[in-house]
């Protein structure tokens, strides 16, 4: 692969660093403040103004290769931007390309019949509305999805559904006002992979009720938060159903991936960040006599630290260039080895960076500790290292 970025990238690479100069990093408090006062699931002022100002500059929907949708990027210009965005954990929504809203889309846009993608696709790429991913239950072990359990029945016109879901990431956000389900149409079908379906379901239809949040490490993520939500005896018009049924992992495939990559490289800009507050800090701070970066193992820590974000970035590109050269379903293993790779290089970047800042590491004051709690949950949010690992490994061998 060419590793150079194009003009058209570099172009934009200077525009959004420059939107996170002038107006991100500058309302980094801003955002908490806001969170912190009144209700916390009410979304906050600071977005939503700048979310009009990114919109001017067309600095909006750049995810979405392959679409007339999107901006026309393919994953790999993508790449150095949602790393750009992924640098403050709020960012990405001011471009409206935040998480898990960026895969409805794309799922919406290349699943979704004309009527969804207008009643759907339409308000969320304006960024009017938000939406959620409710996959995951709490009854059974999810990292195995033909293991889901709830039911979409069909009864006439409409379909019937019932289940019990967590950890629907934005489902506590008010804004967000469409579900995309996921749930057995045929649970006796002997293929288990076509068992599956996936439905809209809007949250105003009677019988949806959200239970609570789910805190991660003991932070709520609001106002996105992570949801437990009841299904029962919720009924939506037939035409809901995407794809068709028994589709579901076929849409779930198209969805992860790009999903999967968006997260990994978010994570590179949150680790770059937390590597540029490590050396700040170590360079500013004296103890025994001298600046702590020139202390025993710190020298070795920001080496290890710079040699680990750049292994991931170069993986991560190598991904992209694939899903955009060979297409999502050959580049499996690419995108499994970086779902691996990123959030543990994270995790590690940011738990020295931590450490580099003594006890004010483990406070909000530095944003480490909610920066790692976040990087952590991606060791399980669309499926468990270990059930990575396991892919690619079955991979290797097959080959
Ligand atoms: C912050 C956060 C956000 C999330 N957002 C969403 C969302 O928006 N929508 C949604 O539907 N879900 C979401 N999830 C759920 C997430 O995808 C699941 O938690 C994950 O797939 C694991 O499923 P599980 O929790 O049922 O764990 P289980 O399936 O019960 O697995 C438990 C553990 O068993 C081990 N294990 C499982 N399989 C294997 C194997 N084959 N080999 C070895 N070990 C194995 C792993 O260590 C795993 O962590 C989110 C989770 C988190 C934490």
């Amino acid at each position: 692969m060419n590793f150079e970025y194009s003009e058209k990238t570099q172009e934009l690479i200077a525009r959004v660093s420059a939107f996170m100069d002038e107006h991100i990093y500058p309302n980094e408090q801003r955002f908490i403040d806001e969170v912190n006062t009144g209700d916390r699931w009410e979304h906050t002022a600071v977005v939503e103004e700048l979310k009009v100002k990114a919109k001017e500059l067309g600095l909006w929907n750049l995810f979405l290769p392959e679409s007339e949708h999107g901006a026309g990027l393919t994953n790999l210009e993508y790449a150095p931007l949602c790393e750009l965005m992924g640098r403050v954990l709020w960012a990405p929504e001011v471009f409206n390309c935040n998480a898990p809203d960026t895969g409805n889309m794309e799922v919406l846009a290349r699943y979704g019949t004309e009527e969804q993608k207008k009643q759907w696709l339409e308000p969320l790429l304006e960024g009017e509305i938000r939406s959620c991913f409710a996959m995951t239950e709490p009854a059974v072990a999810s990292s195995d999805a033909t293991n889901i359990e709830s039911s979409i029945v069909r009864d006439g016109d409409e379909y019937v559904i019932n289940g019990r879901k967590w950890w629907s990431s934005g489902g506590n956000d008010p804004r967000c006002k469409i579900f995309i389900f996921m749930g057995k149409t045929d649970p006796e079908n002997e293929n288990r992979h076509r068992q599956q379906s996936m439905i809209l379901v809007p949250r105003d239809t009677p019988g949806v009720t959200v239970l609570r949040h789910l805190p991660v490490f003991g932070y709520d993520d609001a106002p996105h938060g992570h949801a437990e939500i009841l299904f029962e005896n919720v009924r939506v018009p037939a035409s809901n159903m995407l794809l068709g049924e028994g589709r579901g992992f076929e849409i779930a495939q198209g969805r992860l991936g790009p999903g999967r990559i968006h997260h990994c490289m978010r994570l590179i800009g949150l680790a770059e960040r937390a590597l540029e507050k490590m050396c700040d800090r170590l360079k500013n701070r004296v103890a025994f006599g001298k600046p702590v970066a020139l202390q025993t193992v710190w020298a070795e820590r920001i080496a290890e630290a710079r040699i680990m974000i750049d292994q991931t970035r170069f993986l991560v590109l190598n991904a992209a260039w694939k899903m955009d050269t060979v297409g999502n379903k050959v580049a499996a293993k690419e995108i499994g080895m970086i779902k691996i790779a990123a959030p543990q290089m994270a995790c590690q970047v940011i738990d020295w960076a931590i450490q580099a800042h003594g006890g004010g590491g483990v406070s909000d004051d530095f944003g480490l500790a909610y920066a790692y709690a976040m990087a952590r949950t991606l060791r399980l949010a669309d499926g468990p290292d270990e059930v990575h690992r396991n892919q690619v490994a079955k991979m290797e061998l097959r080959g």
